[in-house]
């Protein structure tokens, strides 16, 4: 028995929230305080942390959100999307795994990204212990998305994974 290189993962992490008036908007690891509208959620929603989270998880091959923390768990109401990257984050890496980086796409009507796009990428990356890159993208009216009845994002993450023993051949 040997020590194999390091094997490289690709994961995949999809999350959409339902908007809704009156609530706030955290999205990226950020409020949008301009926002009348915020995501419903058992944590804040933020559809882009959680699609991250989930593309983590999906690359460590340890599960997702939902079975590794518990969608309804009472310890994570409320929960920032910050802190759910960061333990998901933590979670990986104690799987024994490196994390190399995680994009994000979000899908919806709101927020602009753009002006702030270099503070919610410092943010996720922080979070993360790993760089995370953050794009946005409208559906051209169509869907849940295109109505501004929810947001959605996509996120591909990559990891390696060492030590794991391989049989000499
Ligand atoms: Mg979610």
């Amino acid at each position: 028995m040997s020590s194999a290189p390091a094997l490289s993962w690709t994961g995949i992490g999809v999350d959409v929230h339902a908007l809704e008036r009156g609530r706030p908007l955290w999205v990226a690891g950020l409020h949008w305080p301009d926002e009348p509208r915020g995501l419903v959620a058992h944590s804040d929603g933020d559809v882009v942390a959680h699609a991250a989270c989930d593309a983590l998880l999906s690359a460590a091959g340890i599960g997702d959100l939902g079975s590794v923390f518990g969608t309804s768990d009472p310890a994570w109401a409320g929960a920032s999307g910050r802190q759910l990257l960061a333990e998901c984050a933590r979670t990986v890496r104690a799987a024994g795994c490196t994390v190399h980086n995680v994009a994000v796409q979000l899908i919806g009507i709101l927020p602009t990204l753009g002006p702030r796009r270099d503070e919610a990428q410092a943010v996720l990356s922080d979070a993360c212990g790993a760089p995370v890159r953050v794009a946005a993208t409208t559906t051209d009216g169509l869907g849940l998305t295109g109505r501004g009845e929810g947001l959605a994002a996509i996120a591909s993450a990559l990891v390696s994974v060492r030590d794991l023993p391989m049989r000499d051949s």
